[in-house]
């Protein structure tokens, strides 16, 4: 059987990034601002501190203002809440993120919930969680719709395909499944107490792994031609060749590479979605903050 296609996230997201860039310029056209996201980082967390520097990056290349609020480890809730309230009420700021995992003893529900909805660009806010879950339009967890993104692109209409999300977090899988309901697949939502995983697995015309487990997914788990979708990121404690350890996703490529008809890869799959879908989020709240059409082919 021939290999599967590589399902190039990295050129996809640039593709994004790019037509985010071509409407942030227009937009600051028609209302004299960019569009602007506000992060927020408490703590001195190393990974937190890459994805921060990460998405300020992201948000000058495409022209978004990004505000940056770097607080130390330990900020009161009642000063975060503050902060938090402060950027609620700022008309330069369309989205607000609260960079996650915050340090111990802080309420990261409480944080969340203190956020405007309509300036949740990561989706996390329950009001963004319920619309989601009820059909209505509101802010959905950027990495799950990017995958969704990925999928409709490799395979147009959903519609009646077999999917099985493994995992069920607030963040990636339970949104994903949700998405892909609405896309009208049938959808099988797997976790950790699921029965006969490889099985469940084996019936799908797409699996998104979203578990967190270094290629817990195995080749022969893969239905001949399925498309993969693999949100994992793990990373292998080092070897002499790789000081830092490999990264890997949750899927075992180098096994399904050769059962799927298309797969992403780790790196280079939903790692850069991510961040191009919430800078696509961001550019939305704009345009809605703005009163202006949202625009199409997002
Ligand atoms: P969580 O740890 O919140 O959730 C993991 C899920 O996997 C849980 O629902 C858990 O089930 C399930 N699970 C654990 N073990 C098994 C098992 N043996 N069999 C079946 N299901 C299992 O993880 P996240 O959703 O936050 O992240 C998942 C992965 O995606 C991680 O590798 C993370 O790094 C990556 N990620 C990547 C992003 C990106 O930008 N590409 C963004 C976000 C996450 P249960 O509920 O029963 O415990």
């Amino acid at each position: 059987m021939a290999e599967a296609a590589r399902i190039d996230g990295k050129a996809f997201a640039d593709g994004l990034r790019g037509r985010v860039a071509t409407h942030a310029a227009a937009f600051a056209q028609a209302t004299g601002r960019a569009p602007g996201l506000a992060v927020v980082l408490v703590g001195d967390d190393a990974a937190s501190q890459v994805y921060v520097g990460a998405k300020g990056k992201a948000c000058a290349e495409a022209g978004l203002a990004s505000f940056e609020h770097r607080l130390p480890a330990d900020t009161s809730k009642a000063e975060l809440l503050a902060l938090v309230e402060q950027l609620n009420r700022d008309p330069q700021v369309d989205g607000i993120l609260v960079q996650l995992p915050l340090p111990a003893g802080l309420d990261e529900q409480a944080v969340i919930a203190a956020i405007d909805p309509d300036k949740d660009v990561d989706g996390f806010h329950v009001i963004n969680a319920g619309r989601l879950a009820v059909g209505q339009a509101g802010f959905v967890p950027c990495t799950p719709l990017g995958c969704l993104m990925l999928l409709q692109d490799r395979l147009g209409d959903l519609s009646g395909l077999d999917a099985v999300v493994i995992g069920r977090s607030n963040i990636v899988g339970k949104p994903m499944a949700q998405l892909l309901t609405d896309a009208n697949a049938t959808v099988t939502l797997a976790h950790s107490r699921t029965k006969n995983l490889p099985e469940v697995v084996r019936r799908a015309d797409i699996v998104v792994a979203a578990v967190g487990r270094p290629e817990m997914v195995r080749g022969d788990w893969i239905k001949p031609g399925a498309t993969v979708i693999d949100v994992g990121i793990n990373r292998l404690p080092p070897t002499d060749d790789k000081p830092k350890g490999r990264l890997v996703g949750d899927v075992a490529y180098s096994e399904a590479v050769s059962v799927a008809g298309a797969i992403t890869p780790v790196p280079g799959g939903v790692g850069p979605m991510t961040i191009a879908v919430l800078l696509r989020n961001t550019l939305v709240a704009a345009h809605i903050h703005a009163g202006l059409d949202v625009p199409e082919g997002l």
